[in-house]
């Protein structure tokens, strides 16, 4: 289930970026590397209290002699309209101003929670200039100090509070029938060529474009029909048949591809072959692993790659992409349809494992074999094991002692072996005895 979204917004100076990061605790660059038009926007993974979000940030609003500058404006926009929440970000030492007001008059009569937050109330005499910004008429400021966490997390209960349960989208609505269609998320770069793959794959299956709801409000998904059933392929921005969006929505795509990373059974990575793989090929990849969902990867432009080019790029992909071992690699052309017949299968039988349960007794058996092959160090055993959970396979192992951790990835691949997991991730989980 994708995580909500807070838009965090305001004018410059405010205190939006020491506010975003005083909530997530560090500064997590994302996956899109790109410039915003004034600045890098910031999607940035956050949890509070258990409950995990993601952080937007905006850019702010800029005000010029007009009002707010067009271009950043309509960038908050959208944010905004994608958002499960809104924090406003105002300066108690500042007072009201105008760019304020323009702010706040997008957000009054949204159906989503807004939250106005007065910063810089870095002591009690500060408390009281907060209440000038109820004229904003979005509520009660909450009073906080971002540079000194004075009050964050008071107001990060009552934001938290407001967000929508789990399991379910800002309409209320439950993660409806999804859960059936196998769901693939494409991902990758401005120009790898998602939007000439999705077309090939729609053009050679049976495509129905169901316009299911997508994982966003305002996005839709499509229905693949193949000989091995549905296939639903989430909508990431920038892909579908419509075409290309104006540059506004890069940034924005951001949140869609972490979206869609988050609730893909199987992820499709698509790689420009004549460039290779980037850093930001390796965050997909990483955030992928991360929230486990298994990654097929896919080497577009094939055909045009020579043999040096592709020559780098295969030992790219074993270098770079240490954190996806096993991952199917496939080399195609989007373009021509070589080598894409073969995808589809990729992604059912990556997804395959992802859903396996193994009986217990055969758990049991791999690792005996394994430790009498090689036993951990000090006396430390696993005495018993089992397969929890599926979605991914999550084992966990009784010990006597906790386990090393190299001790533990030498299991994790002897399971991996055993029952050809293949690329999918494993989670172990070791409950000791005594630590
Ligand atoms: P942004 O442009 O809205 O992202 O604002 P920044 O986070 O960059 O903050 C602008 C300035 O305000 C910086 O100099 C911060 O150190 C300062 N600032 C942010 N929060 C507080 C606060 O709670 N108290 C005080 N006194 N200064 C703050
Ligand atoms: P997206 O931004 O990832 O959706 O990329 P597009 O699908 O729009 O493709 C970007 C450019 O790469 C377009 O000019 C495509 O024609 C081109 N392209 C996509 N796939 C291939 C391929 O397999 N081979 C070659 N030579 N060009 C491709």
């Amino acid at each position: 289930m994708s995580a909500p979204v807070v838009a965090v917004v305001g004018r410059p100076n405010v205190g939006k970026s020491t506010l975003l990061n005083r909530i997530v605790g560090r500064r997590e660059a994302i996956v899109e590397e790109r410039s915003g038009v004034t600045r890098d926007r910031k999607a940035v993974d956050a949890e509070w209290r258990g409950r995990p979000f993601i952080v937007m940030d905006t850019g702010g609003f800029i005000a010029t002699e007009e009002g707010l500058d067009a271009e950043v404006s309509r960038q908050s926009v959208r944010a905004i309209e994608d958002a499960d929440a809104v924090v406003m970000v105002v300066d108690v030492t500042v007072g009201v101003t105008n760019e304020d007001e323009a702010v706040a008059s997008l957000l009054r009569g949204r159906d989503i929670p807004v939250f106005v937050v007065a910063n810089k109330v870095d002591d009690t005499n500060r408390e009281n200039d907060a209440w000038a910004f109820l004229s904003l008429g979005l509520g009660d400021p909450h009073p906080i100090s971002a540079l000194h966490g004075r009050r964050t997390g008071d107001f990060l209960d009552v934001l938290v509070d407001a967000l929508p349960p789990e399991g379910e989208d800002a309409d209320g609505d439950e993660g409806e029938v999804r859960e059936e269609i196998l769901a693939v998320a494409i991902v990758g770069r401005p120009n790898v060529g998602k939007s000439t793959l999705f077309n090939t794959l729609d053009r050679a299956e049976r495509s129905v474009v169901h316009d299911l709801a997508g994982t966003t409000r305002d996005t839709i998904d499509t229905v693949i029909e193949t000989e091995s059933g549905p296939v639903r392929i989430l909508d990431t921005a920038g892909m579908r048949r419509r075409g290309k969006i104006d540059v506004s929505t890069e940034y924005y795509s951001v949140v869609r591809a972490l979206r869609a990373i988050d609730t893909a059974d199987v992820v499709l990575l698509v790689i420009d072959a004549l460039i290779g793989v980037t850093h930001q090929d390796q965050r997909l990849a990483e955030r992928a692993s991360i929230s486990g969902s298994p990654v097929v990867v896919l080497l577009n432009k094939w055909e045009m790659a020579d043999a040096d080019q592709r020559e780098l790029v295969s030992e790219q992909v074993d270098d770079r992409l240490k954190f996806l071992p096993n991952a199917k690699v496939l080399k195609i052309s989007a373009l021509t349809g070589k080598g894409t017949h073969k995808i589809i299968d990729a992604l059912l039988d990556t997804a395959d494992t992802y859903h396996r349960r193994i009986p217990t007794a055969k758990v049991n058996e791999v690792l005996r074999q394994a430790q009498a092959h090689q036993p951990a160090p000090g006396g430390t055993r696993v005495l018993y094991a089992t397969q929890g959970a599926t979605d991914p396979p999550t084992f966990t192992l009784f010990a006597n002692r906790r386990l090393p951790p190299t001790y533990l990835r030498y299991l994790e691949r002897k399971l991996r072996e055993a029952f050809a997991m293949g690329d999918t991730p494993l989670k172990l989980r070791v409950r000791a005895r005594r630590d």
